[in-house]
């Protein structure tokens, strides 16, 4: 299935993660930095977005949306200033890989980023990074410092005429400006609501300008595409899901961590094989496998290929990679109850179903984990999570409904359990959550 004999030893995004300084742009130029951009000077902007096509990338921020196409949708001919975007406001739970590639190889991301600046002919980019990430924001600085020293970014880059800069700029830590439009509107200085669309950020985007955003993850593959090539990044994944990914496996396995491995890499494998195996040898009970906006899969239904269209035919997410192991002794109540008081906490309060809806979820599943719920709670716990779908202004109301459906659906015996003012069957041993 892939073109390496062993898939485990696969690593292209994180290739330079373990060599000293390897944030420094001395070390990245040593191990082929700035050799793709170099490449793509030698390409028309058509080839550089049809290479992006072709390799299959779709975005790992989470919709797995697919790369090349949302860079062709950008109106090139408009006489208006062109954005690129990176979303760097990671903030899913279950998820922590963007960090790491902007801590460990700063200048991969810079890279991609110019090198989507050349294919859509934007002379200014943005990384918006997560307020909690200070030292990150920092850190970016000090390599895009670098970057300008060297002259590969401001007004004559790589001495070819071409203009591009690049700064950061620092969220405030709100789960919701993660979401693209809500990125933007934030990103201009005003309160992080969702914009309606469309019109979608690749026609007006920052300042109503043509922008191409896109998350860390999916600007920093861009390197390895242009200078491997569309066919290797392709052949390194599952059909129209090409290359790698970073995985973050959490939970209950003995080596939580973040992992790069091949699109289309079994889940039981990636939990047994790579996470270690559930820890103290208890038996596995679900699993969210894309962060926790994810319905859960049950442990029987885990043996599938972790690419975008495999979860979607299990009716779940690839998500943002964020794999949330829990073993027997995990409360499936508590779990969606500790889900629920995310979404909450972080839905922005524009709209009614998600305001409303997370807040009475939240405190149903609460009083029903308390020994409170009646037996008509289940119904209206399930009832509650349908009515928010599809009828928010951005996918947070269907990123808290989702999971608690599958919850519901697929645990109900344990919802039964906590009926008639009985205590939870698991408190003594559940580790997944503190109330
Ligand atoms: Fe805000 Fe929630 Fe509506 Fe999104 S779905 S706009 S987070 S209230």
């Amino acid at each position: 299935m892939y073109n390496q004999p062993n898939p485990l030893e696969v690593k292209v995004l994180t290739r330079r993660f373990n060599l000293p300084n390897s944030h420094r742009i001395e070390t990245y130029l040593a191990n082929d930095g700035y050799k793709a951009v170099e490449k793509a000077f030698g390409m028309t902007q058509d080839e550089i977005i049809n290479e992006v096509k072709a390799s299959g990338l779709r975005g790992r921020g989470g919709a797995g949306f697919p790369t090349g196409m949302k860079w062709g949708f950008l109106p090139r001919q408009s006489p208006k200033p062109k954005y690129i975007m990176v979303n760097a406001d990671e903030s899913e739970p279950g998820t922590c890989k963007d960090r790491l590639l902007m801590e460990f190889d700063p200048h991969q991301l810079i890279e991609g980023v110019i090198i989507a600046g050349l294919a859509v002919g934007a002379q200014q980019g943005y990384i918006y990074i997560r307020g909690e990430f200070r030292y990150l924001i920092e850190h970016m600085d000090r390599a895009i410092a670098e970057a300008y020293h060297r002259g590969y970014l401001g007004e004559n880059i790589f001495g070819r005429g071409i203009k591009f800069h690049l700064a950061t700029h620092s969220g405030a830590g709100a789960y919701e400006c993660g979401e693209e439009s809500a990125l933007l509107e934030s990103f201009e200085g005003k309160r992080g609501n969702p914009r309606i669309r469309p019109p979608f950020p690749a026609v007006a985007g920052a300042y109503q300008c043509p922008t191409i955003l896109n998350n860390v993850e999916t600007f920093c593959a861009v390197p390895s595409i242009i200078l491997g090539g569309a066919g290797y990044f392709a052949g390194l994944g599952s059909p129209k899901n090409g290359g790698t990914r970073l995985f973050c496996i959490s939970g209950h396995v003995n080596k939580p961590g973040v992992y790069e491995l091949p699109m289309g890499f079994n889940l039981m494998r990636m939990i047994n094989e790579v996470g270690g195996g559930v820890r103290g040898g208890k038996k596995l009970k679900a699993v969210i496998p894309g962060g926790s906006s994810c319905p859960v899969l049950k442990a029987e239904e885990c043996d599938l290929a972790m690419d975008f269209d495999t979860l979607a035919a299990a009716k779940s997410m690839l998500g943002s990679g964020g794999v949330v192991v829990m073993d027997e002794d995990t409360c499936m109540v508590k779990a969606a109850l500790r889900i629920m008081r995310f979404y909450a906490h972080e839905s922005c309060g524009w709209c009614i179903p998600c305001r409303e809806g997370t807040t009475w979820l939240r405190k149903l599943l609460q009083r029903f984990h308390d020994g409170g719920g009646v037996r008509s709670d289940i119904v209206l716990i399930g009832d509650l999570s349908k009515n928010m779908l599809g009828r928010t202004f951005c996918p947070l109301g269907d990123a808290a409904a989702l999971p608690t459906i599958s919850i519901v659906e697929k645990f109900r015996e344990e919802f039964e359990a906590h009926l008639d003012g009985k205590p939870c069957p698991y408190e003594k041993t559940s580790r997944l959550v503190a109330a």
